[in-house]
């Protein structure tokens, strides 16, 4: 490594929340006939510590493999990988949302995994096409409403809030955000660049403020009659519930006589550097498996993505829905013009 990439790599380290490797020790029997080896794998994750550690713990009590993990954001985990090179210890790299696992591939972090385990477990379209990253948990971006000042027969689809009906009775979460890029990124795929556009205008146009920073904003903003409809990731509609069960607000599946409701993931991939790439298969496929996907889900409130497998009791509860089967790579794929457009439509 020279000296730039050592200065660039400090920096980089500097800025991540937590610098240090941690590594998880979970305790294994051989006499239950359980493997037992020296193997490592190495995580770097934007997810946090709490959501994936019970899974990495039940993943060494089977296979005997430990985890180590680094968490930190996405982006600063994405530099480090590209400064570290082939000198990196990650293994394999976990993040969220389609646009920011295809970023990590169009960098040429991952290698592609295409395993039978894998493609039996993971529906094709919250897989890469080329095998570089693997969706393992569904969160589903739908409208969120006020059971007080909203009836249900009046939603329908996300173009739906773009009609005078809402006029000043909506909040969005800002267009800076992933999440919204993916969402207009999937309109466009679906419905072409002229008529998303006609629809983020008529969302600019009916928005009652500024858009929210966060998802729990918008939902914030219609408990305090604000707004009367948004639209959420379904998890931090299941956090708001957990802490306030008897919240006016209902989660409402869009577009199901058409497209289906936009899903996003998170996932990982192996990267492209993995010095233990056989361990890192291993995890992966363990992740995609029916015991991990099981824990994966009820850990933050999402939908397995094996669908095999049922959702938690929580989640089950909010009903089912036709999700949007657009192969997810398109949320990186389009997300430059996604860019554009909500720039042009004045959706800040
Ligand atoms: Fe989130």
């Amino acid at each position: 490594m020279d000296i730039k990439k050592i200065i660039l790599s400090t920096i980089v380290s500097s800025i991540l929340t937590v610098s240090s490797i941690t590594a998880v020790q979970a305790t294994y029997n051989s006499s239950e006939g359980q493997a037992v080896s020296d193997e490592t794998v190495t995580v770097y994750s934007s997810r946090k510590e709490h959501l994936i550690k019970p899974l990495f713990e039940a993943f060494t009590k089977d296979t005997g493999i430990k985890v180590e993990y680094l968490t930190g954001k996405g982006g600063a985990l994405i530099e480090r990988l590209k400064l570290e090179g082939d000198n990196t210890q990650a293994d394999m790299f976990m993040t969220v949302d389609a646009g920011n696992l295809w970023y990590a591939g169009s960098q040429d972090l991952f290698q592609s995994v295409q395993t039978e385990t894998i493609k039996s477990n993971i529906p094709a379209h919250l897989r890469d096409p080329k095998g570089l990253w693997t969706g393992l948990s569904v969160r589903a971006r739908t409208i969120v409403y006020s059971t007080d000042r909203v009836k249900e027969q009046d939603l329908s689809t996300y173009a739906n809030l773009a009609t005078d009906q809402w006029k000043d009775r909506l909040c969005l979460r800002t267009s800076k955000k992933v999440y919204s890029k993916s969402l207009v990124a999937s309109m466009i795929y679906n419905q072409g660049e002229d008529k998303t556009g006609d629809i983020i205008s008529g969302w600019v146009n009916n928005l009652s403020a500024t858009p929210n920073a966060k998802d729990s904003h918008v939902m914030n903003s219609i408990l305090a009659g604000q707004c009367d409809v948004g639209i959420v990731n379904t998890y931090y509609f299941g956090r708001l519930i957990a802490k306030n069960p008897h919240s006016p607000l209902k989660l409402f599946w869009a577009n199901q006589d058409t497209t289906g409701v936009h899903v996003n993931v998170s996932g990982a991939g192996v990267t492209k550097h993995a010095s233990n790439k056989e361990g890192a298969v291993q995890l992966l496929e363990w992740l995609s498996s029916a015991k991990a996907q099981v824990i994966y889900g009820s850990l933050n409130k999402e939908y397995p993505a094996n669908q095999k497998v049922a959702s938690d009791d929580v989640v089950s509860a909010w009903g089912s829905f036709k999700q949007d089967e657009m192969n997810l790579s398109q949320a990186g794929l389009l997300q430059a013009r996604a860019v554009r457009l909500m720039q042009i439509k004045g959706y800040r």
